[in-house]
């Protein structure tokens, strides 16, 4: 894909796995600056590592950073501000989703799940807003889920703080369209990664592959197209909104779920 943002300048939140990783790298093939933040150490030093070896000519920046605490994400922004001078592509992917119905959902964790929604949102945006007030291709695209529109019982507060967002998103999209800043989002079915990886580890029958278990879960969850999506298919979608490629597009949410859309 020919994305027009080589040499120009991303920021990744949540980079250090699945999704998030598979965007840092797919903005590094296409010749972009990178900077990318995750919680844990550890992980954010195996992903930069990675990275690294993979594209040795790489501007790359791995950074330590909570996207729910407001100082540390200015801190963040001001770090990228210094080392590349500014921001064109703001990527908002840091997160996970929590199982469970309403009776087992407890207070605290409908504020956390509002929490991370949102603000894991709204510091980014503030804090890199007027980096990207400066640049002629500016984008931030939003990781969200299917569960925006399409809630499911056993992921209630998850689908209720998606929904939310996405409504966020749009609004932000004509707020920001005047200052030529660009707002989209997709929306996610079911993808490979971190958060699947740890329930495939928690699996009944330790025997089972994974190619078996997560094509046991499509069949089951109805996926038209029989199987999860892969983060560099997310990663794809996510570039091309983010890039000057979706220069007319703003406030839009783009389906990557496999055809797990059932709605109109
Ligand atoms: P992973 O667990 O593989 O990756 C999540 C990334 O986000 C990690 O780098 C993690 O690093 C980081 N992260 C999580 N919380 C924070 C935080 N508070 N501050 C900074 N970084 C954070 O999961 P996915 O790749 O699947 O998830 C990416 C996004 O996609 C999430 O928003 C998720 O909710 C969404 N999504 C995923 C779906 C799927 O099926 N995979 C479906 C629908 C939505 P660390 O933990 O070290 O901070």
């Amino acid at each position: 894909m020919h994305s027009q943002l080589s040499q120009r300048i991303a920021v990744v939140t949540g980079g250090s796995s699945g999704i998030g990783l598979a965007t840092v790298r797919l903005l590094l093939a296409e010749g972009a600056k990178v900077a990318f933040c995750g919680r844990d150490h550890d992980r954010l030093a195996t992903a930069e590592q990675q990275l690294k070896q993979a594209f040795p000519q790489a501007d790359l920046l791995a950074l330590s950073c909570d996207v729910l605490n407001e100082e540390q994400v200015h801190h963040f922004a001001q770090q990228v501000q210094q080392h590349f001078g500014g921001v064109d592509v703001l990527i908002n992917n840091a997160g996970q989703g929590f199982v469970a119905h309403f009776d087992d959902t407890p207070s605290e964790r409908w504020l956390l799940e509002a929490q991370l929604k949102l603000f894991g949102v709204i510091y980014p945006v503030q804090a890199f807003m007027s980096a990207l007030q400066a640049s002629d291709i500016a984008s931030i695209t939003c990781v969200n889920s299917l569960l925006a529109l399409q809630p499911e019982p056993h992921m209630i507060a998850t689908s209720a703080a998606r929904a939310a967002l996405l409504n966020m998103t749009l609004t932000l999209a004509h707020e920001l369209a005047p200052k030529n800043i660009r707002v989209n989002s997709i929306l996610l079915g079911m993808v490979d990664s971190g958060q699947w990886r740890r329930r495939y580890a928690e699996r009944s029958d330790p025997q089972q592959s994974w190619a078996s278990w997560s094509s046991e879960l499509a069949q089951r969850r109805g996926i038209p197209l029989g199987r999860l999506g892969q983060p560099e298919e997310a990663a794809q979608a996510l570039l091309f909104l983010a890039s000057p490629l979706a220069a007319f597009t703003t406030g839009a949410a783009l389906d990557v779920s496999g055809g797990y859309n059932r709605h109109l």
